[in-house]
């Protein structure tokens, strides 16, 4: 599979991985690995951030989009 970031201005490049919000296939370039945090919900607490956090892969516009969302909320 190649980079759909890459095929939109004519290159060709090899995907290394899939964005998990748009399923694009990204090149080592286009990619962005975030951290996620893990809520867990606990009886009689509230939530607590688990010591691990989750990778999730991105293009470049959905992280864009996601960061936007966090801004706002
Ligand atoms: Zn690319
Ligand atoms: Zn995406």
């Amino acid at each position: 599979m190649h980079c759909y970031e890459c095929s939109e201005t004519g290159e060709s490049r090899e995907a290394v991985g899939l964005c998990h919000h748009c399923s694009a296939a990204l090149c080592a370039e286009h990619i962005f690995a975030i951290t996620d945090p893990m809520i867990a919900q606990v009886p009689l607490s509230k939530e607590i951030t688990l010591p691990k956090r989750a990778r999730v892969l991105l293009c470049r516009t959905c992280k864009a989009a996601l960061e936007q969302a966090r801004r706002v909320a």
